[in-house]
């Protein structure tokens, strides 16, 4: 099974073309505005200025951008140099939890990237074998020694406990294959651990941020989708969590929320009065008590499933 382009790959529902389009080179001038610098390697792989539109499905919240344009090697390799590393990542935190309460002994984490949570995975659980995939052989020297990479997933060993797939699935062009060829690697009764950013949060107030459109993110994911697509695999549904909204977003979050409850969203004398008298002593107030986490709708959302 591949992705049709005009149906959702979560519901079968036809995507509808919405009015959200952006121009490709706008949106790579954005990165290098914000401090990406792109090699010519990467310009190279993006000859042509072609206007990316938003198709989404209208039962379930699941969008596609086409034409398709996914993030080159050359490009996820100058974005990568400005990554900053949080260890204390909120999925990352869950999947640990879940591992170890079903007593996960093999684990392959599907586009472990630095490798992130492999260490963390070496560091909590040290008696479970790591595998991780990644298609970029560099990362070698970031993984712990204990932790086998493989840059072609299909070469990664089967009957694996568990698969995680965090803030992947947005990213390639064919989910449903990704999805496909994780699932075989996992033994009946494994665990399959997806996270995405999840659509249906504040993360919509950001819709046109270039971290949350093509080439980087190239599908957008609700609760709804993402409960919808592993159910179409046949796996069955563990656990469903909602990030709660952590410090480090509040100050961007917090206003666009508040104003959105409020009824002042898009009246930017509006939100910037609500931001200066609300949003801010709240968020001051957090820094000040040490809180880390609101219990209001964060970031990501993370599911846990098992193979029948
Ligand atoms: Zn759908």
């Amino acid at each position: 099974m591949v992705l049709n382009l005009h149906q959702c790959c979560c519901c079968d529902s036809s995507l509808k073309k919405t009015g959200i389009t952006h121009r490709l080179f706008d949106v790579l001038r954005k990165w290098e505005a914000h401090g990406v610098v792109f090699s010519q390697d990467t310009w190279l792989d993006y000859p042509n200025n072609t206007d990316l539109t938003l198709y989404q499905c209208q039962n379930c919240g699941f969008g596609v951008f086409l034409p398709m344009m996914i993030g080159t090697e050359a490009f996820y390799t100058d974005i990568s140099r400005n990554e900053y590393y949080l260890p204390e990542r909120w999925d990352f935190q869950v999947a640990i939890k879940a591992l170890s309460s079903h007593k996960a002994r093999s684990v392959l984490d599907v586009g472990c990237g630095s490798g992130a949570f492999l260490n963390l995975i070496t560091q909590k659980l040290p008696d479970v074998i790591c595998h991780g995939n990644d298609a970029n052989p560099a990362i070698r020297n970031t993984l712990p020694p204990q932790v086998n990479l493989h840059l072609n997933l299909s070469d990664a060993p089967t009957n694996l406990d568990a698969v995680t797939l965090f803030q992947v699935v947005e990213h390639v062009a064919d989910p449903i294959e990704l999805l496909q060829e994780s699932i075989a690697k996992v033994r009946p009764g494994g665990l399959v651990i997806v996270s995405v950013p999840d659509h249906s949060g504040p993360i919509r107030f950001f819709a046109d941020s270039h971290t949350a459109i093509p080439p980087h993110h190239v599908s957008i994911w609700t609760p709804k989708s993402l409960e919808l697509f592993l159910n179409k695999f046949g796996l069955s549904i563990l656990d469903r969590k909602t990030e709660p909204l952590p410090d480090y977003l509040m100050p961007f979050y917090l206003p666009k929320i508040l104003a959105n409850k409020l009824g002042a969203s898009g009246d930017l004398s509006r939100e910037e009065m609500l931001s200066r008298r609300l949003s801010t002593p709240i968020v001051n107030l957090c820094s000040k008590l040490g809180i880390k986490s609101l219990p209001i709708h964060g970031h990501t959302y993370l599911i846990v499933s098992q193979k029948s």
